[in-house]
């Protein structure tokens, strides 16, 4: 693939095959990944919130890539569009393209959720929110895992991602980021607080690159579900897509 072939129009990606990363959602509940262990009831709970989301939950994203007209020390400027990130150009070295995506599980779950508060369940419902919230971090990482193998396959190296309300990046610049990728295509809509519903749903912005800086970026390939890429930086231990419908960390 050719550079000139990421410069194109959104691309909706549908039936995700997702397996929420159960770290994630226990981060929500307060466990530190590899230092709390939860007891035997948190565990029954969170099965039975990872069940019901699944049902719940329908993992869709769109991604847009664009090249980058010019780079700056703390901004990219991409399709007229002045993005301001403090410490961008450092961060990411000389990028020519970026990706840009929005992420959502949609809104059932957190219907359910609403539910389950108004029902006084609250138990399930602070677990079932948190299956969300880790589903849809697990969305963005899956998302960027595809990203990097579009990037790679156009002969770029790919940088981490990064959001706007995250790092250094003003949160008010989510307008700009649906400017360059409105998340209509998958039923997100961003109000003038810049606050999305679905609530369950993420941005994100990664460079790309033929020199762009990924040396400290091994985490990413340690749980990226791209098992023949050839770009591997480290082996993969779990990570967040299904697999002949077995659940990465256990149970299917
Ligand atoms: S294995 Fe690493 S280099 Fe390959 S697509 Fe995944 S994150 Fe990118």
């Amino acid at each position: 693939m050719n550079p000139a072939a990421l410069d194109g129009e959104p691309q909706v990606l549908t039936d995700v095959p997702l397996a929420v990363d159960p770290d994630e959602v226990l981060r929500f509940q307060g466990y530190k990944k590899g230092l709390d262990v939860p007891p035997a009831d948190v565990r029954a709970l969170f099965e039975a919130a990872l069940a019901e989301g699944g049902l719940l939950m329908e993992p869709r994203a769109v991604v847009r890539w664009l090249p980058v007209g010019r780079g700056a020390p703390d901004a990219l400027e991409v399709a007229g569009t002045r993005l301001a990130i403090p410490g961008i150009g450092a961060a990411w070295g000389d990028v020519t393209h970026v990706a840009a995506a929005v992420c959502t599980i949609g809104d059932a779950l957190e219907r359910r959720v609403a539910a389950l508060w108004e029902a006084r369940e609250l138990p399930l419902a602070v677990m079932l929110d948190s299956v969300g919230s880790g589903a849809v971090e697990s969305l963005a990482e899956y998302v960027n895992d595809a990203v990097c193998h579009g990037g790679l396959a156009a002969g770029l190296r790919v940088t981490n991602r990064i959001s706007p309300g995250y790092w250094t990046w003003d949160v008010a610049e989510q307008r700009l980021l649906f400017r360059l990728c409105p998340g209509d295509a998958v039923g997100v809509m961003l109000n003038d607080a810049c606050f999305m519903t679905p609530t369950k749903s993420i941005t994100l912005l990664a460079g790309a690159g033929p020199a762009a800086r990924v040396d400290h970026y091994f985490s990413q390939c340690a749980r990226c579900w791209m098992r023949d890429c050839a770009y591997r930086r480290a082996p993969a231990s779990r990570t967040v897509a299904r697999v002949d419908g077995v659940r990465p960390g256990g149970g299917s």
